[in-house]
């Protein structure tokens, strides 16, 4: 059985004076049966880490190389030394504004793994992808370049983002969501074989909130959910941790 995940993802959001949400937040995953996880700047992993200790703290981001000269860069061991289990990699905000290739996502999970980290791979389709009937050939390619051969259900979770849905309160019908998921699952199975493959968690995200959360959570192969604006409010997340669970 997949543990359900309710994954935060706060992007450039979030001063300490927002701890009191994660308070509340706090008291929702004490009393859930997913695992509640907040991805913060790095700003904040250590406060909530200390303020929140039913929540796992993850980053959005890790540098591929170990130390040195990469001004304004934060290593995967100094996540992880911050408090930090998870680090999302590959989102499509960092893969636009960043450059980040399937190679470079894939040097990245490398390094998480060498550090401890727990990584959260995000694969998704552009609209113009899905409209060109690409959409699978497009995840498949991300599947295939960006997660390293090590993968395990404990290492890794992957992460369902239609570009064309975050932040732009669209979502995928449920059955073309269903039809993603099985697809990667699929690609899990025959890849890393049946055992690894059912144990890795895949995630839905693009638009997630507390009105979609209850059908989208049923389709087959969700084990939950990646949420960007609505995990910055406790209103907001606490019914989705709640639905999830
Ligand atoms: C995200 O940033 O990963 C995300 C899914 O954002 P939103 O929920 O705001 O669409």
């Amino acid at each position: 059985m997949r543990r359900k995940m309710a994954a935060g993802n706060w992007k450039m959001n979030g001063l300490s004076a927002n701890l009191a949400e994660v308070a509340a937040m706090n008291d929702a995953a004490k009393e859930s049966d997913c695992d509640v996880l907040l991805c913060v700047p790095a700003t904040l992993i250590s406060a909530i880490d200390d303020a929140a200790p039913d929540v796992v703290t993850g980053a959005q981001d890790c540098h591929q190389n170990v130390s040195g000269a990469h001004t304004g860069e934060i290593s995967a061991e100094m996540i992880c030394d911050a408090g930090a289990e998870y680090v999302i990699l590959g989102h499509s905000e960092r893969r636009a504004d960043n450059g980040e290739t399937d190679k470079c996502v894939h040097e990245k999970t490398n390094a998480a793994w060498a550090a401890g980290l727990k990584a959260i791979v995000c694969v998704g389709e552009t609209l113009d992808q899905r409209k060109s009937q690409n959409t699978l050939d497009i995840i498949g390619g991300q599947l295939a370049t960006s997660i390293p051969d090590l993968a395990t259900g404990e290492n890794l979770v992957v992460a369902y983002e239609p570009v064309w849905a975050i932040g732009t309160g669209l979502t995928p019908t449920t059955d073309q969501i269903g039809e993603v998921h099985d697809f990667i699952r699929m690609r899990l199975e025959r890849r890393f074989g049946e055992g690894v493959g059912r144990s890795v968690r895949i995630l839905y995200g693009g638009s997630m909130n507390p009105k979609n959360v209850s059908e989208i959570a049923v389709v087959s192969n969700v084990d939950g959910g990646l949420v960007g604006g609505a995990s910055l409010r406790a209103t907001d997340f606490i019914p989705i941790i709640k639905t999830l669970s």
